[in-house]
């Protein structure tokens, strides 16, 4: 198996994790979603307890057992796309119980709620934006997004708000990563700033692609460099896509720019913020391979004007919300219908009632699944809710969860299931979202996001303001004199060092910051970016919610694809059941995304159906 050099995974340590401090989380928003804002104190400290064993110790002190013929670990999108195929397969009778460690449903799919002088702003907590799919004839011969999208019938017109008529024209972007994408970005009013001033005496390059680099302060060769690397189209012809992969999974993106484009590194050092955004680290760290899927300049041609993202409320929560009311149809409260499902409050009492075939637990911990002495007993799980530890006998199991807890939970997992899953590098993100009494600094300064280098004494790289969608409770005008979110997608990434440094290095900063420290940061960052343009903390400011993800991103650096061997990689190791447990996650894909997330989950559903 093809794979990073061993010498780069020596040095992979974890995080010496210990219980936060009461000053960690911080403010929660409202709502259902106030409790659960990225990982919890009750998560980071248990998975500690899971690492070091201490939950093992007192395995013996079960409380209570209950008989499942599915029991599904983990209810992100993976996990919810195994409880659909449940629910459209099992025979009469057959029963299934998700466990989760969060207080809520959705994994990386959540939103945050606030309420800011009676106006509901929601946003995302992590997954946030999507292409709506291409119609499909028949759900049940599709894949990915498509088959969902059509299967749970979600509209394929999404109703936006729309800057007053007369107010100057400031373009948005509709979800929390599109203005990064080249291409799309040109559409949207982006400030790039910079800390040293240009020609005419700002900080500030807006529209930058668009009026091709001549308002910022970068020399006029850089700017020749950038331009070309922004607009290379299709480069490399492939037969097939494993020729693709073969040629691009054995170098980094920066490597192909470099090396076989012959670009210069500020062209790689221009795709990292890009890179990060959407996969946990830079052009240094990514598989060339992944940077084609992606697509980045150099590997595809500039995506068409007419392409739109989208994005829910809640981010992709709402995909989570929809297979809920499916699963679950009292989970959310209102009828079947858009509006509701996608702002509906939910109903936690429906989630684990014993008459139904699915049933959800949440702030259920799962710290040991393995196979009975005979396999065909079936499996037990242990897990922990309430500090009590209680047992779960089911015929089969589906760890809708990452490899990085599957290695400490999974008792009886082969060897070489150990081995494929210590080759997968995982980033963190934070995701921090700031709720705004208005945004006329923004107005002043012709944006709706901005864009800026990041280093020692900064926070972050990005923010930018969504074009709200309006939906059920969900309607905040889109005013520079109204409440709105401005949220910050956080990567960590520290081009140069060894993969596993780098995301040490950034689960160290992510979890030993308080959140006082945070908001400290945030704020700093926002005056020296708006400060001139009027921003006033104080007059500005209702509130920070932060969604920390320790594990964000599965890193598809060169060689998780399998590089240019014909040998199986580690994800199609994963992806094999053995016995009656089986494995789903979207970190399998490589690059995160729901639909293919969802399909892990089929995936894992249809390789243990004939053992319930
Ligand atoms: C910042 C960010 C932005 C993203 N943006 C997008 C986007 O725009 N579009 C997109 O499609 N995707 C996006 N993604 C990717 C997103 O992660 C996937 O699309 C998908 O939501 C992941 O689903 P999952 O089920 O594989 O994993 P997860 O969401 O990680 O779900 C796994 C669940 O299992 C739980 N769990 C773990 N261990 C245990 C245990 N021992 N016991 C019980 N429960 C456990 C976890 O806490 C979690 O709730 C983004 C991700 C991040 C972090």
């Amino acid at each position: 198996m093809s794979g990073i050099p061993a010498a780069a995974l020596a040095s992979k340590s974890a995080v010496p994790l210990t219980t936060p401090e009461n000053d960690w989380y911080g403010y929660g928003g409202v709502g259902d979603y106030q409790s659960s804002h990225g990982n919890t104190p009750e998560l980071v400290s248990t998975a500690h307890q899971i690492r070091n064993g201490s939950l093992e110790k007192n395995a013996s002190d079960v409380q209570s057992t209950e008989e499942y013929d599915l029991v599904i670990v983990g209810c992100g999108m993976a996990g919810l796309g195994a409880a659909l195929e449940f629910m459209a397969k099992h025979k009469t009778g057959q029963r299934c119980l998700i466990l989760d460690n969060h207080p809520i449903f959705g994994g990386e799919a959540k939103e945050n709620e606030f309420n800011v002088t009676g106006t509901t702003l929601l946003a995302p907590q992590g997954a946030n934006g999507f292409f709506v799919p291409e119609p499909v004839s028949d759900p049940n011969t599709a894949r990915g997004d498509a088959r969902y999208y059509a299967q749970l019938g979600i509209p394929r017109e999404l109703p936006y708000a729309r800057l007053p008529e007369t107010n100057p024209p400031i373009y948005f972007c509709n979800d929390n990563f599109g203005y990064l994408v080249r291409g799309l970005q040109d559409q949207i009013s982006i400030g790039h700033y910079y800390n040293q001033k240009s020609s005419d005496n700002s900080h500030w390059a807006v529209d930058m692609w668009r009026r091709e680099l001549r308002n910022t302060p970068l020399p006029e060769q850089s700017r020749k460099s950038l331009l070309d690397w922004y607009r290379s189209g299709q480069t490399q012809h492939f037969e097939d896509e494993n020729q693709a992969r073969k040629f691009l999974d054995s170098m980094s993106y920066k490597s192909f720019l470099e090396n076989v484009l012959n670009m210069p590194p500020e062209c790689s050092a221009a795709a990292d913020l890009f890179l990060a955004s959407a996969a946990g680290l830079g052009s240094d760290a990514m598989s060339a391979y992944a940077a084609y899927k992606l697509p980045m300049p150099g590997l595809s041609d500039v995506p068409p004007e007419s392409l739109k993202r989208h994005s829910f409320p809640g981010g992709n929560s709402g995909y989570a919300r929809y297979f809920l009311k499916t699963l679950i149809p009292d989970s959310i409260q209102g009828e079947r219908k858009f509006e509701d499902i996608i702002t509906g409050r939910i109903n936690f009492a429906a989630f684990d009632r014993p008459d139904q075939p699915i049933r959800m637990r949440m702030n259920a911990t799962a710290f040991s699944v393995q196979h009975h002495s005979e396999q065909r007993e079936g499996v037990e799980v242990l897990y922990r809710k309430d500090g009590r530890n209680h047992a779960l006998k089911a015929k089969a199991v589906i760890m809708a969860t990452g490899g990085w807890i599957n290695r400490h939970i999974v008792k009886d997992m082969p060897r070489s299931y150990h081995n494929a899953y210590s080759e997968f590098q995982h980033a963190p993100f934070l995701v921090a979202n700031v709720a705004l009494n208005n945004w006329r600094f923004m107005e002043k300064l012709g944006i709706s996001g901005a864009i800026w280098q990041g280093g020692e004494n900064e926070f972050g790289f990005t923010c930018n303001l969504r074009r709200p969608m309006h939906v059920g409770r969900h309607t905040p005008a889109l005013d520079p004199n109204h409440p709105a979110v401005l949220t910050f997608y956080t990567p960590f990434y520290y081009p140069g060092l060894p993969i596993p440094a780098q995301t040490l290095k950034g689960r160290m900063e992510l979890f030993n910051t308080s959140y006082a420290q945070y908001e400290q940061k945030i704020i700093a960052q926002m005056l020296k970016l708006f400060g001139s343009a009027g921003f006033n903390p104080r007059n500005d400011v209702a509130g920070i919610v932060l969604n920390r993800w320790g594990h964000a991103y599965s890193v598809p650096y060169p060689g998780f694809y399998g590089g240019n061997s014909d040998e199986m990689s580690g994800r199609d190791i994963i992806r094999q059941s053995y016995g009656r447990i089986a494995f789903a996650h979207s970190e399998l894909d490589g690059l995160q995304h729901w639909g293919p997330a969802a399909d892990e989950g089929r995936r894992a559903y249809t390789q243990l159906a004939g053992a319930l």
